[in-house]
C-alpha cells in the first residue's frame, strides 16, 4: 500500500510540474474543460432601450441657467420662486439668476454650466 501511495504522490508532483512548466511560457493555460455557455437564442425584442437616454444636460444655453429653473422658458416656475422669496421684481427673474443685481450670480451660473455651453 505504501508503494502505491508513493507512486500516486510522484504522479501528482509530476503532473503539477508539467502543468507549471507548460504555463511558464505565456498566459496560455492547458486546455481545460471550460463550460461554454449554451448559446441562448435572443428573444425577438424591439431594440428600444429600457431607459430613455438622459438629456444632454439640464441647461438652458439661451438663458444661461439650469433648464429646470429657467423661468423664461417655463413661466410655471415663476410662482415657485416667488413663493421662496427668490424673485427680482425689477428684472423679472429669480434673484438667484439675476446677474444684473448680483454679478456674483453670473460666476455661480458659469460654474454650473456644462462644459461647452
Ligand atoms: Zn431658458
Ligand atoms: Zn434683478
Amino acid at each position: 500500500m505504501r508503494r502505491a501511495n508513493e507512486r500516486r504522490a510522484f504522479l501528482a508532483v509530476a503532473l503539477l510540474y508539467a502543468a507549471s512548466a507548460s504555463g511558464c511560457g505565456g498566459e496560455e493555460k492547458p486546455a481545460a474543460p471550460t463550460q461554454a455557455p449554451p448559446a441562448k437564442p435572443e428573444p425577438a425584442s424591439p431594440k428600444v432601450p429600457l431607459v430613455a437616454p438622459p438629456k444632454a444636460a439640464d441647461w438652458c444655453g439661451e438663458h444661461g441657467v439650469p433648464e429646470s429653473a429657467c423661468t423664461r422658458c417655463n413661466a410655471d416656475l415663476v410662482p415657485e420662486f416667488k413663493k421662496k422669496g427668490d424673485w427680482c421684481d425689477k428684472h423679472g427673474l429669480p434673484e438667484s439668476q439675476c446677474v444684473t443685481c448680483d454679478p456674483a450670480v453670473a460666476e455661480k451660473l458659469k460654474a454650473l454650466a456644462p462644459a461647452g455651453k
